[in-house]
C-alpha cells in the first residue's frame, strides 16, 4: 500500500515506529495506531489521495483518511487506524491577508489549515485584529483542527465560535475534486443544483435533507449558547429576516454543517476567515465564591453588564496552579517573571490558615472587560462591583496585566498541567464538555457534584460560566481494571443529568470516539438516522474519518470500540 500511494503523492509518506507511536494519540483518552502518516505538499497530494482511497477502497475495505493538525482534540477526533494526513508540516502557510472588508470594521484572511494559531494570531495581532473564537488551547492547536471541531474559548460568550468566522473554505469532496464552499444566494442555490457534479449532488441532498425533516429538526436543536454535538445541521439554510427592500432573506452555507464535522464529510484545504479589531484594554473582576448555590444569580446578574468573558475555576485548579508554580514563569522574561510572582503572593497566602478561611475559595469567577480606553474599562468593572454587592461576595478587580496574566494562565493552562505532572493517574477527558443554560446552573451543579461525589475520583472543574459550560476532568489510574466501567457509567449518568436540562453533551469539544456512542442518546433516533444520512450524501463510501459522528460496526462510534481502546500508558503525547 505504502509503495502505491507514494506513486500519485509527493508529500513524505511514513511508517516509522515513532512516527506511528506519535500519531496512535490525541489529547483524547484513546490509543489508535495508523496504518500510515501522510503529510501532503499542497492540495493536489489531498486530492490524488482521495481519488486513490476511493477508487481502492473495494481492494482495502479498511481504508479511510483521518485530517490532522496539532493532534490536540480531546475526543478522539484526530486519531484514525488507516491513513492519518498532517497538515502542520507543509501546508501552514499565509494565503492572502489580512485585507479590510467593506466598511473596514471587519477584516479578513486566508490561510492553510496546517498553520498554528500562535503563528496566526501574530499575523493577526500585528494588524490590531483578532480571530475571538480563538481556544483555551491556542498556543498549541491550528486553524484546520479549529475547523473540524467548531472550537470555542473564553470570547465565545460574545463573539461566537469558529463556525461565526468561517467566509469561505476550499474542501475536498469524496470524489477527490476541490470545491469553494461559501454562502449561496437563492439563485445561486438553484444553478448550483442544476449542475452536473459531486458537489451539484451534495447541495441536493442536504436541502431535501432540511426540507422534508424541518419540523424533527427545528425540534431537535438543543437550547444552549454553543454546541459541537453531532451534525450542526441548523444554521445551513438561514431565511432570515426580510432585508431592506422587502425581499426574502436567504442564504444557504454548507460551512455551517462542514464546520464542526471533523473531517468526517471532506477535508479543508484552505480557510478565509473574518477578524475582528482586538481590544485595546481590559481588565478583570474576580469573584470568589466559598458556596457555589449563587452561581447561577450571580452569572444572569453580571451577564446583564455585558462583559467579554465570563470564566471559572474550582479550588482544585488553584491548588495545581500553586503547586506546579514554576510551570508558568517559562517564557515570561526575567522582569516578568518577577512581576508575574509578585501577582501569585494571594494564592500562597491562601495556604496559610486565617486567610479566606484557611484555604482556597471553592470557584472562582473572572469577568473581563475591554473597550477602547481604559477610563471606558475602568467604569465598567466599578459597575459590576457595585451591582453584585449584594452577594456579599470577596471581589477583585486587577491592577495590572500580568495579575490578569496570572487568571488566564491559571485557567488556560489546568489541563496541560495535569496531564503533565501527576504521576500513576491521567487526565481522562470524558465528560469533559457538557453545556446547560446558566439558568439550570445553581440546581444542575449540586445534581452533578452528587453524582461525581459516589465516585472515589480527584477532578477539576474549569469553564465557561457565562455560557453554562464546564470543563470536567478527572484523573484516572488506566491501568485499573474497572476504568472503562467507570468511563462508561459516569459518562451515561452525567449525560441523562445533561439532556434532562435540555443542554448538549459537547459544547466545543466534539464528539470524536468518545461521544458518537451518545448522540442517539442526546437527540433521539430520527436525529440520529439524519445524521447518517447526511455522512451518506457526502461520503458514501465513509472514506473520511470512519466511526465519528455516525457510528460504524468495527471502525468506532460505539460503547465497545471505546472499552477496547482506551490508552493504558498514557504518557501525555508531544505537541508541536
Ligand atoms: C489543553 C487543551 C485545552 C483545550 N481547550 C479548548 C478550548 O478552549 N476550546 C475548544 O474548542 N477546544 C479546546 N481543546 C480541544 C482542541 O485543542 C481544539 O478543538 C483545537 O481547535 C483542535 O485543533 P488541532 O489543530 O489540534 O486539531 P486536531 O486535533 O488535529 O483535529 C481536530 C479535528 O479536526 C479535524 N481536522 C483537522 N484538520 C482538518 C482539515 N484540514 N479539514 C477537516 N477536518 C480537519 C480532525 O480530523 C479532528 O477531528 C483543548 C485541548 C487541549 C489539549
Amino acid at each position: 500500500m505504502k509503495e502505491e500511494i507514494k506513486k500519485i503523492f509527493r508529500g513524505d509518506v511514513e511508517d516509522s515506529e515513532e512516527t506511528l507511536k506519535k500519531y496512535s494519540r490525541d489529547a483524547s483518552i484513546f490509543e489508535i495506531r495508523p496504518k500510515l502518516v501522510l503529510f501532503p505538499k499542497d492540495s493536489e497530494d489531498v486530492k490524488n489521495l482521495v481519488k486513490w482511497v476511493a477508487v481502492n477502497k473495494s481492494k482495502y475495505p479498511e481504508l479511510s483518511i483521518t485530517a490532522r493538525c496539532a493532534g490536540t482534540d480531546m475526543s478522539g477526533g484526530a486519531i484514525g487506524e488507516s491513513l492519518v494526513l498532517d497538515f502542520t508540516r507543509y501546508m501552514n502557510k499565509l494565503v492572502g491577508g489580512p485585507l479590510p472588508l467593506e466598511n473596514k470594521s471587519k477584516w479578513e484572511i486566508t490561510v492553510q489549515p496546517g498553520m498554528f494559531y500562535r503563528d496566526f494570531e501574530k499575523i493577526t495581532l500585528a494588524k490590531g485584529l483578532i480571530l475571538p473564537c480563538y481556544t483555551a488551547s491556542k498556543s498549541l492547536n491550528a486553524i484546520g483542527g479549529m475547523y473540524g471541531n467548531n472550537s470555542a474559548g473564553e470570547r465565545t460568550l460574545k463573539y461566537g465560535k469558529m463556525e461565526d468566522y468561517v467566509l469561505e473554505a476550499k474542501v475536498i469532496f469524496a470524489d477527490g475534486n476541490e470545491y469553494i464552499v461559501k454562502p449561496l444566494s437563492k439563485n445561486e442555490l438553484d444553478k448550483k443544483l442544476k449542475e452536473n457534479s459531486f458537489d451539484s449532488g451534495v447541495y441536493w441532498g442536504v436541502s431535501n435533507l432540511i426540507n422534508e425533516h424541518q419540523d424533527e429538526i427545528r425540534l431537535a436543536k438543543p437550547n444552549v449558547h454553543k454546541n459541537s454535538a453531532g451534525y450542526y445541521i441548523w444554521n445551513v439554510e438561514d431565511r432570515g429576516p426580510k432585508t431592506k427592500n422587502g425581499a426574502e432573506r436567504y442564504v444557504f452555507d454548507l460551512n455551517k454543517l462542514l464546520v464542526g464535522s471533523q473531517g468526517t464529510l471532506g477535508i479543508a484545504t484552505e480557510v478565509t476567515l473574518k477578524l475582528l479589531p482586538n481590544n485595546k484594554y481590559s481588565k478583570l473582576v474576580a469573584i470568589f465564591m466559598n458556596d457555589l448555590a449563587p452561581l447561577g444569580r450571580l452569572v444572569d446578574e453580571i451577564l446583564t453588564e455585558n462583559p467579554e468573558t465570563l470564566e471559572t475555576y474550582d479550588d482544585k485548579t488553584i491548588k495545581l496552579a500553586v503547586k506546579f508554580f514554576p510551570d508558568f514563569l517559562k517564557n515570561k522574561g526575567l522582569i516578568g517573571m518577577f512581576k508575574f510572582m509578585w501577582s501569585f503572593l494571594p494564592e500562597f497566602f491562601m495556604l496559610v490558615p486565617g486567610f479566606f478561611g484557611g484555604g482556597f475559595p471553592k470557584l472562582v469567577v473572572l469577568a473581563e472587560f475591554a473597550g477602547e480606553n481604559e477610563e471606558i474599562v475602568n467604569k465598567k468593572c466599578l459597575n459590576l462591583v457595585e451591582k453584585i454587592k449584594g452577594f456579599k461576595l470577596k471581589v477583585h478587580t486587577t491592577r495590572s496585566e500580568s495579575e490578569s496574566e496570572k487568571y488566564w494562565d491559571i485557567r488556560r493552562e489546568s489541563f496541560a498541567l495535569l496531564r503533565k505532572h501527576v504521576r500513576g493517574k491521567h487526565t481522562a477527558p470524558f465528560i469533559d464538555d457538557i453545556i446547560v443554560q446558566p439558568k439550570f446552573l445553581p440546581k444542575f451543579l449540586p445534581e452533578l457534584n452528587s453524582i461525581l461525589s459516589k465516585y472515589d475520583l480527584i477532578f477539576t472543574l474549569a469553564g465557561h460560566a457565562g455560557d453554562g459550560n464546564f470543563h470536567i476532568i478527572p484523573l484516572m489510574d488506566f491501568k485499573r481494571p474497572d476504568a472503562a466501567k467507570i468511563i462508561m457509567e459516569l459518562s451515561d449518568k452525567v449525560y441523562d443529568l445533561v439532556i434532562r436540562y435540555h443542554g448538549s453533551i459537547t459544547a466545543e469539544h466534539n464528539d470524536g470516539i468518545i461521544r458518537t456512542p451518545y448522540l442517539e442518546k442526546m437527540y433521539g433516533k430520527e436525529i440520529a438516522v439524519i445524521f447518517s444520512q447526511i455522512k451518506k450524501i457526502f461520503d458514501p463510501k465513509n472514506i473520511f474519518n470512519p466511526g465519528k459522528k455516525v457510528p460504524t460496526e468495527n471502525m468506532g462510534g460505539t460503547k465497545k470500540y471505546i472499552a477496547e481502546h482506551i490508552a493504558i500508558e498514557h504518557n501525555a503525547p508531544h505537541h508541536s
